[in-house]
């Protein structure tokens, strides 16, 4: 009977530990987390949860009738991977596998770190002390205009705050769409109300008050910090577990890592597309669903095919549903299916003649019907393409 422990208790890890069951897995199974909270769902956080429409995400997982040892409020330290055993805050668990998934953190600001009325946006714990803030309608700033950073606007649009949002980059988005897509996006922040402002930087953070780097002050009921996430993996140094240079674990084309059955899955780790001839890091919750089931296969004895999924995530903001599949560096075409000024449109990027990737907003079918197309590499008419009209299709 062999033992697998898994390291974080968020999607990926909850995920793996139910996979492994679904696959047949007999041995034990002891699932880790930091938090104390009954394991949750990430993305209502800035949506439902956020404004008290619902009260919990909870997964609907009976872990116990699964056989899985849940150990909550445990952090994990340090792996030495030559015993093969994990030391927590709780002590000592030995393994025969190792699964990591701790996530992701979010990058704090420097200089507000302590300051009052300055919040993150990761967890539940987050959720919950931003939840008075926008029943309360306290003028709020939003530092960075990412995903983070817009679902949490429209989320305080919606309960009524005035938000002011401020993004250092000359677009909301910056990091993840190029210039021209990200462009119209900039629209939907004033278009319910929400300021932003661009190519500014914050200089400090004072109780109640933001200061930026071009001398305005803006008060501040209350400071959301959304300006990315690093994987939670500094408990890693010197466990000679092989770290990428974002503190990402490098995992192989089958999850695994360097370390002898240690594998990674989740925020916490990168892999090697061969689909897209890079190593892709990726902070969405498809990922988290997906990788598990190739952990799973790995541990039970298969050899699973690579782990080469089209990345997808989801974004709700502005009272728009924004999808988005594939990976679109490499693209050497975009194409525009609709008007961006208008309440749904698409952009398809294409790699010689073929899709890559897609970004729909208010059009659903169009990411269904483009994700099966970018998974089968087939090629595309690009006039085609660019009617909006006409179902998105090969030929
Ligand atoms: P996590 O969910 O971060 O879980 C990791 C867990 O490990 C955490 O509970 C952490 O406490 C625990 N942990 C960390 N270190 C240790 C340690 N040393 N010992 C023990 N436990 C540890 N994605 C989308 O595609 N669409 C969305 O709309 C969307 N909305 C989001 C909204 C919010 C507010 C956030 C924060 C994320 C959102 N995401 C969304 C991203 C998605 O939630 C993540 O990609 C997903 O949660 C990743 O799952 P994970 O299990 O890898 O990591």
């Amino acid at each position: 009977p062999r033992r697998v422990v898994v390291v974080g208790a968020g999607m990926a890890g909850v995920q793996t530990a139910v996979a492994l069951r679904e696959q047949g897995f007999t041995g034990t199974v002891t699932l880790i987390g930091a938090e104390p909270h009954q394991p949750y769902d990430r993305p209502p956080l800035s949506k439902a949860v956020l404004l008290g429409k619902a009260e919990s995400s909870a997964f609907d997982v009976d872990f116990e009738t699964l056989g899985i040892d849940l150990r909550l409020g445990c952090e994990a330290l340090a792996v030495r991977t030559g015993a093969r055993v994990l030391d927590t805050s709780a002590g000592p668990v030995p393994y025969d596998t190792l699964v990591l998934a701790t996530g992701a953190e979010p990058i704090r600001l420097p200089g507000a770190e302590g300051v009052p009325g300055v919040h993150l946006l990761r967890t539940l714990d987050d959720a919950e002390r931003l939840r008075p803030v926008l029943a309360e309608q306290r003028d709020v700033v939003v530092v960075g205009a990412g995903w983070i950073g817009a679902e949490f606007a429209t989320a305080a649009r919606e309960a009524g705050c005035a938000v002011t949002v401020v993004e250092a980059a000359d677009r909301p988005l910056a990091g993840a769409l190029p210039a021209e897509v990200a462009a119209p996006m900039a629209a939907w922040y004033a278009d319910s109300g929400a300021e932003l402002r661009t190519g500014v930087r914050v200089e400090r953070v004072e109780p109640g008050a933001v200061v930026l780097d071009d001398g305005s002050r803006l008060a501040a009921g209350a400071v959301v910090v959304g300006i990315g996430a690093r994987p939670a993996t500094d408990w890693l140094a010197g466990s000679g577990i092989e770290l990428g240079a974002h503190g990402d674990v490098l995992a192989d084309d089958r999850l695994r890592t360097s370390a002898p059955d240690v594998y990674a899955v989740g925020d916490c780790a990168s892999f090697p597309s061969r689909r897209y001839g890079q190593r892709l890091l990726i902070h969405h919750w498809d990922n988290a669903l997906q990788g598990p089931r190739t952990v799973a296969a790995n541990v039970v004895g298969q050899v699973p095919a690579a782990y080469d999924p089209v990345p997808y995530f989801w974004s709700e903001q502005f009272g728009r549903f924004v999808q988005y599949a594939g990976h679109h560096a490499g693209a050497d075409t975009t194409l525009w299916r609709g008007d961006p000024s208008g309440a749904a449109w698409t952009v398809c990027w294409l790699r010689e003649g073929r899709l890559v990737a897609l970004l729909a907003v208010g059009r659903p079918r169009d990411l269904a019907q483009g994700r099966r197309l970018i998974e089968s590499g087939t090629p595309m008419d690009p006039d085609r393409l660019a009617d909006p009209a006409r179902p998105l299709k090969a030929a």
